[in-house]
């Protein structure tokens, strides 16, 4: 048998998967909801309440001069119980589209906000959204599918204040792999989630250099990396390196569940660095039984494959 009829089909699927795309991207611009009116305007107990529930003592958000929390902007858009928001029939009709072509199962993927002006009370508050994008055909976990993101621009007083994304992923959900024989386990430790708000602490570590957040309004250090200081809400910041000294402030030792490319029993430990931010590590190089809250350790780092390379604290004999 020759190759030409399998080319052929090839070439027949990829157009078919063109015109489907572009069909869908047709739907990019067009309304997604019909405009809203904020069922009330910007009001101190909706801030108030806000703050009581996540607990945000910021005097930012009372006083004569307060400003709503830049988080409450979905909050002032939001329908109630009672009224569901009016989807428009273009947004339906890309969803039935997608449905129809075996994207059925639908995830909830993030949110994004962006704020422009702060909202006050008092402001009136209007708003309106896009179907902003519909991607091409992505491969994820759950199985293949499209992302669709919705943008709502939330106006005060017809000015526009921030804008909410919201994506969803419509896909047509993998087949599960039947249960086998147990075969090789996958030996590689998983992979650390890298993205903007965490990806210099990776780049440096690339380096061997283990970088600390250091704020720069308040001058506050802080790790995990954050897009935000805790202590003055800064978004500013610069890094220091850590010196590499440390102490284990805390430990676990795990045996048990076993997991692929760890070999129970191993120390985990809380590591508090010299500069007084801690991080969860591995304890190497003394014996897991060995390992003592208060021990001092050392920065190393550790190659794990050809891509992976992570810190880890060596115990130092005492
Ligand atoms: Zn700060």
């Amino acid at each position: 048998m020759n190759g030409e009829p399998e080319v052929h089909e090839e070439s027949e699927a990829s157009e078919r998967s063109e015109e489907f795309e572009a069909r869908l991207k047709a739907y990019e611009g067009r309304p997604a909801a019909a405009t809203g009116v904020g069922r009330d305007p910007v009001n101190e107990p909706m801030i108030r309440h806000w703050c009581e529930a996540m607990g945000d003592t910021s005097p930012a958000y009372t006083g004569p001069d307060a400003i709503a929390p830049p988080t409450m902007l979905q909050a002032w858009t939001m329908a109630g119980l009672s009224r569901s928001p009016e989807r428009t029939a273009a947004y339906d009709e890309l969803l039935r589209l997608l449905d129809e072509s075996g994207y059925h199962a639908v995830v909830a993927t993030d949110c994004e906000q962006e704020y422009l002006r702060p909202l006050r009370p008092g402001d009136e508050i209007t708003f309106d959204s896009v179907i902003e994008s519909v991607s091409d055909l992505k491969t994820t976990k759950l199985g293949a599918g499209h992302f669709v993101t919705t943008r709502t621009d939330v106006r005060a007083g017809g000015a526009l204040a921030g804008t909410h994304r919201f994506r969803i992923l419509k896909y047509a959900p993998a087949r599960r792999p039947k249960k086998q024989a147990p075969g090789p386990p996958e030996e590689r430790r998983p992979r650390p989630v890298v993205n903007r708000d965490n990806a210099g602490f990776w780049e440096g570590v690339a380096r061997h250099a283990l970088l600390i957040q250091r704020c720069t309004g308040c001058g506050d250090l802080r790790f995990p990396w954050l897009p935000g200081c805790n202590s003055c809400g800064s978004p500013e910041w610069d890094t220091v390196e850590a010196s590499g000294d440390g102490t284990v402030y805390s430990y676990v030792v795990m045996h048990h569940p076993p997991f692929p490319a760890f070999e129970p029993p191993y120390a985990v430990g809380l590591i508090e660095l010299a500069e007084g931010v801690r991080i969860v590590s591995n304890v190497v190089g003394v014996p897991y039984d060995k390992v003592r809250i208060g021990m001092p350790v050392r920065l190393d780092f550790r190659r794990y494959d050809e891509e992976l390379v992570l810190p880890v604290f060596q115990g130092v004999a005492e």
